[in-house]
């Protein structure tokens, strides 16, 4: 398991925040979340929102903004955006200000609030979850002050993060699925059909969206699509 997820699982009683809990922060805007980032990291529905946003393709945001890396951990394609320059500032930091505001990746529009999901048990198996399983942490950020109150609830309705996310359950499912396939798969398979495996579920799973439609029936259709794949693997 990456020892960045084992403490947070680790420590996650004492950061465990109730949805109607309060918590305390105010952000200044002073940007400093936007440089020295490297950790940006983009699921599909950030990189259908952002190219909404901004009109174009996710393959053209991508080829711009972003690049992919197989995680260490996980085996699997991770998108993350690339930052610029030696202050790795982010690329869609315009002005001081951030130009896919509306759209912004969840991990920004969450901040400084964490979402949790357990998918896997420690015997390596997928249990089944639900929306009621997420849960969620608050890390005093170092940043902004405490001059305003929130609730989890307010916060993620403020940035149209909806409390039942759908999306986000099968996300996790997603990885914690491909990651095992993709472990095992790693230990028989050629590279260049590792090379085949990776491609599949990056284009297939992050970029294969026509953002005049909706998102959530064209990623079901691709889940689909790639779990029959996987399964041939
Ligand atoms: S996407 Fe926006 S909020 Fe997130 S790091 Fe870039 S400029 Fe900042
Ligand atoms: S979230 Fe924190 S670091 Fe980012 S702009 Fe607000 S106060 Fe600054």
């Amino acid at each position: 398991m990456d020892e960045t997820l084992k403490n947070i699982i680790t420590n996650l009683g004492e950061r465990q925040i109730g949805m109607d809990e309060e918590f305390r922060f105010h952000c200044t805007e002073c940007g400093k979340c936007c440089i020295h980032r490297e950790d940006i990291l983009l699921n599909p529905r950030d990189i259908y929102s952002m190219s909404k946003e901004l009109g174009m393709s996710p393959g053209e945001l991508f080829l711009k903004y972003c690049e992919t890396y197989i995680g260490d951990g996980s085996r699997i394609p991770i998108v993350r955006i690339k930052p610029k320059g030696s202050v790795k500032r982010c690329p869609l930091l315009k002005d001081r200000k951030c130009s896919v505001h509306k759209s912004k990746p969840s991990v920004c529009a969450l901040f400084p609030i964490g979402r949790v999901l357990q998918v896997g048990d420690t015997e390596g198996n997928i249990r089944e979850v639900s929306v009621d399983d997420v849960q969620y942490i608050f890390s005093t950020p170092g940043c902004g002050d405490a001059t305003e109150r929130h609730t989890v609830r307010g916060w993620l309705g403020a940035f149209g993060i909806p409390l039942q996310d759908e999306f986000f359950i099968m996300w996790q499912k997603i990885i914690v699925e491909t990651s095992m396939a993709y472990r095992r798969l790693e230990m028989k398979a050629s590279p260049h059909v590792m090379q085949l495996a990776w491609q599949a579920c990056f284009k297939g799973l992050y970029l294969h969206y026509d953002t005049g439609e909706d998102f959530l029936p064209q990623f079901e259709d691709n889940v689909k699509s790639f779990q029959g794949l996987l399964h041939k693997m």
